[in-house]
């Protein structure tokens, strides 16, 4: 599971721009600035060894214009509502954008799932879906996983809510394929994040065959970013976990690197660091490497004001939520470097969730095939609306993705009327 950053709200200026462009008005941007429902409940749980310990319960629905709310469920003892606002609100950006008819939500439940039995998460996790039963269901709030958990636990969830409302596998997504989980659910979002670097440097002219990528992290995201990007031609130079990065200007043995920091992993005290082979960098240096493009994709927040000056990379891809603090942006658009933002980067994930729930709502099982394409057409159009919104209008990419977001909701809230 991955180290744990303090996500923020939506940078205001980010907001505050797309509003003032599109007219809105402050009803409407109170409305969107604050989620729709904040549910907090209690989850004691029976240990296994027969004491008691005492978690919390979190949803947080954002908006739900466009459809059913749609987000993940976060397991980490360090989360909190505060916390749920901020990532629930960068669903519902992230759905617009791709045209997902969705809205945006997050939850979880503030606890360690390395220091539970499956027994007691199992426990746990049906408690937490049967006190939100009646918020979830195919048409009102799909979960999906997020950090610390994954298929297992949205198994559960189909369980606990086939008990009131009957089986119905489109409550959730990121299932077992057993369940009608989708295929390639586990790589989408970092494949994502390689089609929309390798489009982003295309119009950056770089050409990804032979660029330099420097990738921080090799969990998820940064693994099969890295592995796509590789297999583009690209040359992946540093890698890192949350302890040290690894790095090689000739280009990196990606599947060694990534099997290296597996079993550091697995075995944190094991002897394999001592055996890497590659220079031994720090997370603070490689995000400092002169590279053609640079993917933050561990945590929030790396590329700050203390650092942003000496960033030497020509793109900047956000495969993280919210690498990048609202002044380091500000910074980085002033030295020229490029950014493409998380709500088109790391959308991969959530554009096959959407593809899941497509299958499970026709009880017909895709082939991966199909779903690849549907996945690289969808996120095409994406980064093309993008795209030619920034080149027409003369804005960052950033801009230009909240424009076309924010316009979506705002047609929704309108055709709906209140
Ligand atoms: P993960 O837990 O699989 O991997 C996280 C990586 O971050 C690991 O390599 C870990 O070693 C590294 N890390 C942890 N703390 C660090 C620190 N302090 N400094 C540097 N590296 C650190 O998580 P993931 O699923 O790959 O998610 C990575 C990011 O992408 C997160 O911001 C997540 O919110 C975002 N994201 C993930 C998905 C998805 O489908 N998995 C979708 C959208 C966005």
């Amino acid at each position: 599971m991955a180290g744990h950053a303090e996500p923020r709200k939506t940078c205001e200026r980010f907001l505050t721009d797309a509003f003032d462009l599109l007219e809105i008005t402050q009803e409407i941007r109170q409305l969107l600035r604050s989620p729709y429902r904040e549910v907090q409940f209690e989850l004691p749980l029976k240990r296994d060894d027969g004491s008691i310990s005492l978690f919390h319960g979190y949803r947080v629905q954002h908006n739900q214009s466009r459809g059913p709310f749609k987000g993940g469920l976060r397991y980490h003892p360090e989360v909190d509502a505060a916390h749920f606002v901020a990532l629930a609100e960068i669903m519902t950006w992230k759905t617009a954008l791709l045209d997902l008819p969705f809205g945006g939500a997050k939850g979880g439940i503030n606890c360690d799932p390395r220091e539970l039995s499956m027994g007691e998460l199992e426990t746990l996790t049906k408690r937490y879906a049967t006190r939100l039963s009646m918020l979830i269901g195919p048409n009102r709030d799909i979960p999906a996983p997020d950090m610390g958990t994954g298929p297992q636990e949205m198994a559960w969830i189909v369980d606990a809510y086939a008990h009131n409302d009957g089986f119905n596998p489109a409550v959730v997504t990121g299932k077992p394929i057993e369940l009608g989980g989708a295929e390639g659910r586990l790589e989408a979002t970092g494949k994502g994040v390689a089609q929309i670097a390798a489009l982003a440097a295309k119009a950056s002219a770089i050409d990804i065959d032979g660029a330099t990528v420097a990738i921080q992290g090799s969990g998820n995201v940064a693994s099969f970013a890295a592995r796509f990007l590789a297999a583009r031609g690209a040359k992946i130079v540093a890698l890192s976990n949350s302890s040290f990065g690894c790095y090689d200007k000739t280009g990196l043995d990606v599947e060694k690197i990534l099997t290296l920091f597996r079993r550091l992993r697995e075995q944190p005290d094991s002897s394999a660091e001592k055996t890497a082979d590659c220079t031994k960098i720090s997370n603070a240096e490689l995000l400092e490497l002169e590279v053609d493009l640079l993917i933050p994709a561990a945590i929030g927040g790396v590329i700050n004001e203390e650092n942003v000056e000496k960033i030497r990379a020509r793109l900047i891809v956000e495969a993280a939520n919210m690498p990048i603090t609202c002044g380091a942006d500000s910074a980085l658009n002033a030295q020229g470097i490029t950014v493409v933002p998380d709500i088109l980067a790391n959308a991969g994930g959530v554009t096959v969730s959407y593809l899941e729930w497509v299958q499970n709502r026709q009880r017909y099982q895709w082939e991966k095939e199909r779903i690849n394409e549907e996945l690289e057409k969808r996120l095409h159009r994406a980064w093309q609306a993008v795209h030619r919104k920034a080149e027409q209008e003369g804005l960052k990419y950033r801009q230009a993705a909240y424009l076309i977001a924010i316009d979506r909701i705002i047609t929704a809230i309108n055709l709906r009327g209140f």
